[in-house]
Protein backbone atom coordinates (compact mmCIF):
# COMPACT_ATOMS: atom_id res chain seq x y z
CA UNK A 1 0.00 0.00 0.00
CA UNK A 2 0.98 3.54 -0.89
CA UNK A 3 1.46 5.95 1.64
CA UNK A 4 -1.86 7.23 0.56
CA UNK A 5 -3.68 4.43 0.31
CA UNK A 6 -2.79 3.71 4.11
CA UNK A 7 -4.51 7.14 4.90
CA UNK A 8 -7.63 6.20 2.86
CA UNK A 9 -7.73 2.67 5.11
CA UNK A 10 -7.55 4.55 8.65
CA UNK A 11 -10.04 6.78 6.98
CA UNK A 12 -12.39 3.92 6.05
CA UNK A 13 -11.95 3.19 9.65
CA UNK A 14 -13.28 6.20 10.94
CA UNK A 15 -16.46 6.23 9.05
CA UNK A 16 -17.10 2.54 10.38
CA UNK A 17 -16.23 3.91 14.21
CA UNK A 18 -18.09 7.37 13.57
CA UNK A 19 -15.23 9.23 14.58
CA UNK A 20 -14.07 12.77 13.65
CA UNK A 21 -10.49 12.05 14.32
CA UNK A 22 -7.76 9.26 15.01
CA UNK A 23 -4.82 10.00 17.32
CA UNK A 24 -1.18 7.91 16.48
CA UNK A 25 1.40 8.04 18.86
CA UNK A 26 3.17 4.47 18.45
CA UNK A 27 6.14 4.83 16.95
CA UNK A 28 5.67 1.84 14.66
CA UNK A 29 1.98 3.31 13.73
CA UNK A 30 3.61 6.32 13.38
CA UNK A 31 6.57 5.71 10.70
CA UNK A 32 3.84 2.81 8.67
CA UNK A 33 1.16 5.63 8.02
CA UNK A 34 3.50 9.02 7.51
CA UNK A 35 7.40 7.34 6.56
CA UNK A 36 8.48 9.65 9.95
CA UNK A 37 11.38 8.03 11.61
CA UNK A 38 11.69 10.63 14.51
CA UNK A 39 11.79 9.51 18.21
CA UNK A 40 8.66 11.96 19.13
CA UNK A 41 5.75 12.64 17.27
CA UNK A 42 2.10 12.56 17.23
CA UNK A 43 -0.35 12.13 14.19
CA UNK A 44 -3.93 13.62 13.93
CA UNK A 45 -5.65 11.99 10.81
CA UNK A 46 -8.89 13.25 9.94
CA UNK A 47 -11.30 12.72 7.09
CA UNK A 48 -9.99 15.23 5.06
CA UNK A 49 -6.41 16.46 6.55
CA UNK A 50 -3.38 14.80 7.86
CA UNK A 51 -1.59 16.61 10.84
CA UNK A 52 2.40 15.31 12.45
CA UNK A 53 3.01 16.98 15.64
CA UNK A 54 6.90 16.87 16.31
CA UNK A 55 9.04 18.75 18.58
CA UNK A 56 11.71 21.41 17.51
CA UNK A 57 14.55 18.56 17.09
CA UNK A 58 12.24 17.19 14.05
CA UNK A 59 10.71 20.19 12.35
CA UNK A 60 13.27 19.54 9.35
CA UNK A 61 13.30 15.82 9.46
CA UNK A 62 9.77 15.87 8.83
CA UNK A 63 9.66 17.91 5.78
CA UNK A 64 11.81 15.53 3.55
CA UNK A 65 10.34 12.03 5.55
CA UNK A 66 6.77 12.80 5.65
CA UNK A 67 5.79 15.71 3.27
CA UNK A 68 2.02 15.08 2.73
CA UNK A 69 1.86 16.07 6.48
CA UNK A 70 0.83 19.19 7.91
CA UNK A 71 3.40 20.07 10.66
CA UNK A 72 1.92 21.04 14.08
CA UNK A 73 5.00 22.23 16.64
CA UNK A 74 4.30 20.40 20.10
CA UNK A 75 6.66 20.10 23.31
CA UNK A 76 5.34 16.56 23.02
CA UNK A 77 1.69 16.72 24.53
CA UNK A 78 -1.33 15.86 22.62
CA UNK A 79 -3.73 18.28 24.05
CA UNK A 80 -0.93 20.97 22.64
CA UNK A 81 -2.30 20.87 19.37
CA UNK A 82 -5.82 19.29 19.31
CA UNK A 83 -7.38 22.36 19.27
CA UNK A 84 -5.49 23.49 16.07
CA UNK A 85 -5.86 20.46 14.28
CA UNK A 86 -9.62 20.24 15.11
CA UNK A 87 -10.91 23.12 15.17
CA UNK A 88 -14.20 24.31 17.28
CA UNK A 89 -15.74 21.29 18.87
CA UNK A 90 -17.14 18.39 19.96
CA UNK A 91 -15.19 15.80 18.27
CA UNK A 92 -14.77 12.40 18.41
CA UNK A 93 -11.26 11.48 18.71
CA UNK A 94 -9.87 7.67 18.58
CA UNK A 95 -6.97 6.61 19.71
CA UNK A 96 -4.29 3.64 20.03
CA UNK A 97 -5.82 1.94 23.47
CA UNK A 98 -2.74 -0.15 23.98
CA UNK A 99 -0.47 2.53 23.49
CA UNK A 100 -1.99 6.17 25.10
CA UNK A 101 -0.82 6.17 28.52
CA UNK A 102 -3.34 6.86 31.54
CA UNK A 103 -1.17 9.69 32.29
CA UNK A 104 -1.64 11.69 28.54
CA UNK A 105 -5.35 10.44 28.55
CA UNK A 106 -6.26 12.39 31.90
CA UNK A 107 -4.26 15.06 30.30
CA UNK A 108 -5.85 15.66 26.93
CA UNK A 109 -9.12 15.12 28.77
CA UNK A 110 -8.12 18.50 30.85
CA UNK A 111 -7.08 20.39 27.73
CA UNK A 112 -9.59 19.81 25.34
CA UNK A 113 -12.84 19.41 27.37
CA UNK A 114 -14.69 19.19 23.96
CA UNK A 115 -13.21 16.10 22.82
CA UNK A 116 -14.70 12.88 23.47
CA UNK A 117 -11.58 10.26 23.62
CA UNK A 118 -12.29 6.97 21.88
CA UNK A 119 -10.73 3.79 22.45
CA UNK A 120 -9.46 1.85 19.25
CA UNK A 121 -8.01 -1.52 18.88
CA UNK A 122 -5.44 -2.26 16.54
CA UNK A 123 -7.01 -0.21 13.90
CA UNK A 124 -3.52 0.33 12.19
CA UNK A 125 -1.56 -3.10 13.84
CA UNK A 126 -4.02 -4.68 11.65
CA UNK A 127 -3.22 -2.93 8.68
CA UNK A 128 0.53 -3.39 9.11
CA UNK A 129 0.21 -7.42 9.49
CA UNK A 130 -0.22 -7.41 5.71
CA UNK A 131 3.21 -6.29 4.16
CA UNK A 132 3.09 -4.78 0.75
CA UNK A 133 6.25 -5.25 -1.63
CA UNK A 134 8.35 -2.50 -0.59
CA UNK A 135 8.08 -3.55 2.96
CA UNK A 136 8.78 -7.49 2.04
CA UNK A 137 11.69 -6.32 0.45
CA UNK A 138 13.03 -4.62 3.69
CA UNK A 139 11.99 -7.83 5.57
CA UNK A 140 13.44 -10.06 3.37
CA UNK A 141 16.74 -8.11 3.32
CA UNK A 142 16.74 -8.59 7.19
CA UNK A 143 15.92 -12.25 6.89
CA UNK A 144 18.93 -12.54 4.44
CA UNK A 145 21.49 -10.61 6.35
CA UNK A 146 21.10 -13.08 9.50
CA UNK A 147 21.51 -15.55 6.56
CA UNK A 148 24.78 -13.75 5.51
CA UNK A 149 26.37 -14.20 8.63
CA UNK A 150 24.96 -17.64 10.12
CA UNK A 151 28.45 -19.45 8.85
CA UNK A 152 30.42 -16.97 11.46
CA UNK A 153 28.62 -18.21 14.33
CA UNK A 154 29.96 -21.41 14.93
CA UNK A 155 34.11 -19.35 15.17
CA UNK A 156 32.06 -17.33 18.13
CA UNK A 157 30.95 -19.85 19.89
CA UNK A 158 34.02 -21.94 21.34
CA UNK A 159 34.96 -23.70 24.39
CA UNK A 160 35.01 -21.30 27.24
CA UNK A 161 33.94 -18.53 25.53
CA UNK A 162 31.46 -16.07 27.56
CA UNK A 163 27.72 -16.03 26.29
CA UNK A 164 28.09 -11.66 26.66
CA UNK A 165 31.42 -12.10 24.92
CA UNK A 166 30.34 -14.30 21.68
CA UNK A 167 27.11 -11.83 21.56
CA UNK A 168 28.42 -8.95 21.13
CA UNK A 169 30.79 -10.10 18.41
CA UNK A 170 27.54 -11.16 16.26
CA UNK A 171 26.04 -8.06 16.99
CA UNK A 172 29.37 -6.79 15.40
CA UNK A 173 29.21 -9.10 12.41
CA UNK A 174 25.47 -8.11 11.96
CA UNK A 175 25.72 -4.33 12.16
CA UNK A 176 29.19 -4.89 10.17
CA UNK A 177 26.83 -6.63 7.56
CA UNK A 178 24.14 -4.26 7.49
CA UNK A 179 21.80 -4.14 9.76
CA UNK A 180 20.82 -1.01 11.23
CA UNK A 181 20.62 -1.70 14.48
CA UNK A 182 19.73 -5.18 17.19
CA UNK A 183 15.83 -5.41 16.78
CA UNK A 184 16.20 -6.82 20.40
CA UNK A 185 18.96 -7.99 22.67
CA UNK A 186 20.76 -11.36 21.41
CA UNK A 187 19.37 -14.14 23.42
CA UNK A 188 22.58 -16.70 23.32
CA UNK A 189 21.88 -19.15 26.55
CA UNK A 190 23.96 -22.22 27.15
CA UNK A 191 23.33 -24.93 29.18
CA UNK A 192 20.88 -25.05 32.34
CA UNK A 193 20.19 -20.68 30.98
CA UNK A 194 18.75 -22.44 27.99
CA UNK A 195 15.88 -23.68 29.95
CA UNK A 196 14.94 -19.14 30.47
CA UNK A 197 13.34 -18.98 26.80
CA UNK A 198 14.17 -15.09 26.86
CA UNK A 199 17.63 -15.72 28.77
CA UNK A 200 19.99 -12.58 28.64
CA UNK A 201 23.36 -13.22 27.78
CA UNK A 202 25.17 -13.28 30.91
CA UNK A 203 28.61 -13.76 32.04
CA UNK A 204 28.63 -17.83 31.86
CA UNK A 205 31.00 -19.55 29.44
CA UNK A 206 30.64 -22.34 27.19
CA UNK A 207 31.52 -25.40 28.09
CA UNK A 208 31.52 -28.88 26.51
CA UNK A 209 28.23 -30.58 26.35
CA UNK A 210 26.48 -27.20 26.48
CA UNK A 211 23.10 -26.92 24.85
CA UNK A 212 22.82 -23.38 23.24
CA UNK A 213 19.80 -21.48 22.06
CA UNK A 214 21.23 -18.43 20.24
CA UNK A 215 18.15 -15.83 19.08
CA UNK A 216 19.05 -13.17 16.67
CA UNK A 217 17.67 -11.03 13.99
CA UNK A 218 18.73 -7.62 11.88
CA UNK A 219 16.99 -4.52 10.88
CA UNK A 220 16.87 -3.58 7.32
CA UNK A 221 15.09 0.26 6.43
CA UNK A 222 13.00 0.17 9.26
CA UNK A 223 11.70 -3.87 9.53
CA UNK A 224 12.90 -6.73 11.31
CA UNK A 225 14.16 -9.88 11.09
CA UNK A 226 13.93 -12.80 13.43
CA UNK A 227 15.69 -16.47 13.81
CA UNK A 228 16.41 -19.34 16.14
CA UNK A 229 18.57 -22.01 16.01
CA UNK A 230 19.98 -24.46 18.55
CA UNK A 231 23.46 -25.75 18.93
CA UNK A 232 25.74 -27.92 21.04
CA UNK A 233 29.12 -27.72 22.21
CA UNK A 234 30.90 -30.36 21.08
CA UNK A 235 29.04 -33.83 20.27
CA UNK A 236 25.31 -33.80 21.19
CA UNK A 237 24.81 -36.21 23.51
CA UNK A 238 20.93 -38.50 22.76
CA UNK A 239 19.14 -36.07 24.66
CA UNK A 240 19.96 -33.51 22.73
CA UNK A 241 19.07 -35.49 19.45
CA UNK A 242 16.21 -36.29 21.27
CA UNK A 243 14.56 -32.94 22.11
CA UNK A 244 15.83 -31.22 19.00
CA UNK A 245 13.87 -33.78 16.78
CA UNK A 246 10.86 -33.04 18.35
CA UNK A 247 10.94 -29.51 18.31
CA UNK A 248 12.13 -29.57 14.48
CA UNK A 249 8.99 -31.68 13.55
CA UNK A 250 6.94 -29.24 15.40
CA UNK A 251 8.33 -26.65 13.33
CA UNK A 252 7.64 -28.69 10.12
CA UNK A 253 4.19 -29.66 11.31
CA UNK A 254 3.43 -26.12 11.95
CA UNK A 255 5.16 -24.96 8.48
CA UNK A 256 3.04 -26.63 6.30
CA UNK A 257 -0.19 -25.82 7.76
CA UNK A 258 0.86 -21.83 6.76
CA UNK A 259 -2.08 -20.99 4.24
CA UNK A 260 -4.43 -17.80 3.61
CA UNK A 261 -7.53 -18.34 5.55
CA UNK A 262 -6.00 -20.73 8.07
CA UNK A 263 -6.61 -19.79 11.54
CA UNK A 264 -3.12 -18.44 14.12
CA UNK A 265 -4.55 -21.20 16.82
CA UNK A 266 -4.37 -23.96 14.34
CA UNK A 267 -0.90 -23.26 13.21
CA UNK A 268 -0.08 -23.12 17.20
CA UNK A 269 -2.16 -26.44 18.15
CA UNK A 270 -0.18 -28.45 15.11
CA UNK A 271 3.07 -27.49 16.79
CA UNK A 272 1.43 -28.22 20.28
CA UNK A 273 0.38 -31.47 19.53
CA UNK A 274 3.80 -33.16 18.16
CA UNK A 275 4.93 -31.55 20.98
CA UNK A 276 2.40 -32.90 23.58
CA UNK A 277 2.58 -36.41 21.86
CA UNK A 278 5.66 -36.32 22.42
CA UNK A 279 5.23 -36.36 26.12
CA UNK A 280 7.20 -32.84 26.40
CA UNK A 281 3.70 -30.38 26.15
CA UNK A 282 4.31 -29.16 29.55
CA UNK A 283 7.43 -27.80 28.13
CA UNK A 284 6.45 -25.62 25.34
CA UNK A 285 4.83 -23.37 27.56
CA UNK A 286 5.09 -20.02 25.14
CA UNK A 287 3.08 -19.38 21.60
CA UNK A 288 4.41 -20.44 18.60
CA UNK A 289 5.23 -17.29 16.79
CA UNK A 290 4.42 -13.57 16.16
CA UNK A 291 3.89 -11.12 13.06
CA UNK A 292 7.30 -9.64 12.29
CA UNK A 293 7.76 -5.82 10.35
CA UNK A 294 8.86 -2.61 12.43
CA UNK A 295 8.16 -4.12 15.65
CA UNK A 296 10.08 -7.46 16.33
CA UNK A 297 6.48 -8.70 17.55
CA UNK A 298 3.21 -7.70 15.90
CA UNK A 299 0.11 -8.94 14.36
CA UNK A 300 -1.01 -11.67 13.86
CA UNK A 301 -0.31 -13.58 17.13
CA UNK A 302 0.19 -17.56 16.64
CA UNK A 303 -1.12 -18.81 19.96
CA UNK A 304 -3.55 -20.88 21.29
CA UNK A 305 -5.89 -18.69 22.31
CA UNK A 306 -5.50 -16.08 18.89
CA UNK A 307 -8.66 -15.09 16.79
CA UNK A 308 -6.45 -13.89 14.04
CA UNK A 309 -6.85 -15.50 10.49
CA UNK A 310 -3.45 -15.95 8.56
CA UNK A 311 -3.52 -13.96 4.84
CA UNK A 312 -1.17 -13.50 1.57
CA UNK A 313 1.39 -10.82 2.90
CA UNK A 314 2.15 -11.76 6.57
CA UNK A 315 4.97 -12.89 8.15
CA UNK A 316 4.91 -14.26 11.23
CA UNK A 317 7.76 -16.32 12.33
CA UNK A 318 7.10 -20.34 13.65
CA UNK A 319 9.17 -20.86 16.70
CA UNK A 320 7.94 -24.01 19.03
CA UNK A 321 10.36 -24.79 21.97
CA UNK A 322 10.91 -27.16 24.48
CA UNK A 323 12.34 -26.24 28.15
CA UNK A 324 14.11 -28.04 31.01
CA UNK A 325 14.97 -26.42 34.29
CA UNK A 326 18.13 -27.58 35.31
CA UNK A 327 18.98 -29.29 31.70
CA UNK A 328 18.10 -26.43 29.28
CA UNK A 329 16.65 -25.52 26.53
CA UNK A 330 15.91 -26.53 22.46
CA UNK A 331 14.13 -23.51 20.30
CA UNK A 332 13.86 -23.50 16.20
CA UNK A 333 12.38 -20.22 15.23
CA UNK A 334 12.05 -18.99 11.11
CA UNK A 335 10.29 -16.38 9.61
CA UNK A 336 7.64 -17.47 6.77
CA UNK A 337 5.82 -15.53 4.20
CA UNK A 338 1.83 -16.61 4.18
CA UNK A 339 2.03 -16.61 0.05
CA UNK A 340 -1.68 -17.15 -1.89
CA UNK A 341 -1.06 -21.22 -1.86
CA UNK A 342 0.90 -21.68 1.17
CA UNK A 343 4.00 -20.15 2.70
CA UNK A 344 7.50 -19.36 1.48
CA UNK A 345 10.17 -19.72 4.29
CA UNK A 346 12.70 -16.55 4.54
CA UNK A 347 15.26 -17.79 6.44
CA UNK A 348 16.19 -20.97 4.71
CA UNK A 349 18.72 -22.53 6.73
CA UNK A 350 19.12 -25.94 7.89
CA UNK A 351 17.61 -26.87 10.88
CA UNK A 352 19.51 -29.80 11.80
CA UNK A 353 20.75 -29.61 15.42
CA UNK A 354 24.46 -27.77 14.97
CA UNK A 355 27.01 -29.67 16.74
CA UNK A 356 30.35 -26.74 17.27
ZN1 LIG B 1 13.43 -14.85 18.08
ZN1 LIG C 1 10.31 -14.54 17.63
Amino acid sequence: MSAGERLAAVRGKLGELSLDAFLVLGAENRRYLSGFTGSAGGLIITPDRAFLATDYRYLEQVQTEAPGFTVLKWKNRPGEVLAQALGPGPHRLGFEKEILTCGEFERIKAAAAEVELVPVEGLVENLRAVKDADELGAIREAAALVVSVWERVPALLREGRGEAEAALDLEFELRRAGSEEAPFQIILASGPQAALPHARPGGRRLARGDVVILDVGAVRRGYASDFTRTLVVGPAESRHRELHQIVVQARDAAVAKVAPGVKAAEVDRAAREVIAAAGYGEAFGHGLGHGVGLAVHEAPRLTAESADVLAAGMVVTIEPGLYIPGWGGVRVEDMVLVTPDGCEVLTPLPTDLVEL
